[in-house]
């Protein structure tokens, strides 16, 4: 059978008959009401056609598109929380599917864990878990998928204390090509646990992700500081002073963007070039003056927005700033150092922005992410401090051309800088790079266990690891 649905001959459309029959979650076909909805994801520019979806209710549902995938060629595309850039949840012609309506939560807090399905988001798991104080090391943005986060690594306020969504993964259960159900943790099939942090969807579709938590807030302090771009290089070098000895219990994201036109800003600044720093600090740290007072310091910010607030308000401040159907293109580059040539390179590139919607994000690693062997988990790029991702954010199809150019301008430019290396599986860009540039000296054996679980590259719409032709 074509990996094309709408070539399907007469066996393959009683397959897929068989398939609506198996499955207890809808079944939705090009022109049917909902179709248009559920191959929509976040990034607008995405706009492929599936020849059907499946919008899994649980394991079996999963269990049953995997196999059919599996024994007809279709092509299979696994939908977590629609947030990828790249927008790899969506095939055209095959089967997607959709796990956005497996988002069931539950907390155990005699074993300090939370379980989530594959369809959740972040929102979803901090809500559960903020009811009880208590908190895993995820991403920034409550609407992000904890699937995709997870699976490639996963950075976000906490990860400089407990480390990446990874690092906190306890167990999964994996449905692998052949259609069985694994779980995979330090004591059940190793090599799979080992892969799926880090190595992407290359493994099995994650119905179920088993994490640890963290006693964390309800409250936290919050450092959030605007500077205009003329006292950018001051503070970045302010920044750059202060990251390395930075207390875990605090990380400083900063951002080159433009001030948005909100009341909180003063009018003459609204439009202009800017710098803002995003931060937290938590238990030990928690008297935000003094351990932000060096960034504070360091020139008159247009508007600090800083305070206490509640953790799960932290986890949704930027939700706002990324609606779904706007058009994005970001790709990322970890850092060794942050020299002056980088800092140059993003305050020019901020400057020549064709959206003023578009920020430069410089983030700050280390921590409990490089307490962790690279060789330990599949996710390789431990030992970097920082990492630049260029988020490219517009709204007119006609400018698609510029923001594109524009990201790839600035990032060729740091590209060639020789601090700069790796790539971050979370901010692809358009999946135009070779994986093997995420997964440094982990790749070979990403490709063993791949040829493994994964021998026919069922689950190949990813930043695909091929599996070895010959067994
Ligand atoms: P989806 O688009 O649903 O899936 C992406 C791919 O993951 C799929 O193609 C498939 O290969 C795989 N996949 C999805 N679900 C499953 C599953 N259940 N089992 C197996 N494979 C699966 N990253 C950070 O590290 N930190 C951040 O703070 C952060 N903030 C972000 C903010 C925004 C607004 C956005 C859009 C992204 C952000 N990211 C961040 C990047 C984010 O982690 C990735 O985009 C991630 O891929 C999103 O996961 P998802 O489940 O929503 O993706």
């Amino acid at each position: 059978m074509s990996s094309d649905l709408s070539e399907a001959d007469e066996v393959s459309e009683q397959r897929l008959e068989r398939l609506d029959a198996e499955t207890r979650g809808a079944m939705l076909y090009p022109g049917e009401p909902g179709y248009d909805e559920a191959r929509a994801v976040w990034n607008g520019m995405i706009d492929r056609e599936p020849g059907a979806v499946v919008r899994a209710t649980g394991t079996a549902d999963v269990v049953a598109a995997v196999d059919f995938a599996r024994e007809t060629g279709v092509e299979l595309s696994v939908r977590g929380g629609g947030h990828n850039v790249a927008g790899k949840a969506v095939t055209e012609g095959g089967l997607m599917l959709d796990l956005s309506e497996m988002t069931g939560v539950r907390v155990d807090r005699e074993a300090g864990t939370v379980r989530a399905e594959g369809g959740a988001t972040l929102g979803d798991v901090d809500h559960e878990t903020q009811l009880f104080g208590l908190a895993t090391a995820l991403g920034a943005v409550s609407e992000t998928g904890i699937a995709g986060l997870t699976l490639n690594g996963g950075y976000g306020h906490l990860s400089r204390e407990f480390g990446l969504a990874a690092d906190n993964l306890v167990s999964a259960d994996v449905v692998t090509a052949d259609g069985e159900v694994r779980t995979a943790s330090e004591g059940e099939h190793e090599d799979l646990f080992w892969a799926i942090r880090g190595g992407g969807g290359n493994f099995g579709v994650v119905t179920s992700f088993e994490y640890a938590l963290h006693e964390v807030g309800p409250e936290i302090s919050v450092f959030f500081v605007w500077f205009h771009a003329d006292d950018a290089p001051a503070v970045l070098e302010r920044f750059e002073d202060w990251a390395p000895d930075a207390p875990r219990t605090a990380g400083v994201l900063p951002f080159a963007g433009h001030v948005p036109e909100l009341d909180e800003f003063p009018e003459t600044a609204r439009n202009e070039p800017a710098l803002a720093l995003l931060g937290s600090a938590r238990g030990e740290s928690d008297d935000p003056g003094s351990v932000f007072r060096p960034l504070a310091e360091a020139a008159t910010p247009i508007a600090d927005l800083s305070g206490p607030m509640p953790y799960e308000s932290l986890q949704s401040l930027l939700d706002e700033d990324y609606p779904d159907g706007l058009r994005y293109y970001w790709k990322s580059i970890f850092l060794t150092d942050l020299t002056d040539e980088v800092v140059d390179i993003v305050l020019r590139y901020n400057e020549t922005a064709p959206s003023k919607l578009s920020t430069i994000d410089i983030w700050h690693l280390g921590g409990a992410v490089s307490d962790v062997p690279q060789d330990a988990t599949a996710f390789w790029h431990r030992d970097k401090l920082f990492m630049v991702n260029f988020e490219a954010n517009w709204e007119d199809p006609a400018a698609d051309d510029a923001n594109s150019a524009w990201v790839r301008e600035g990032f060729e430019e740091l590209e060639s800088l020789p601090v700069a290396t790796g790539r971050y599986g979370n901010f692809p860009g358009l999946d135009d790079e070779p994986a093997r540039l995420l997964y440094g000296e982990n790749y070979d054996r990403l490709v063993d266990v791949k040829t493994e679980y994964d021998p026919g590259n069922l689950f190949h719409l990813n930043q695909n690891v091929e599996p070895r032709s010959e067994r």
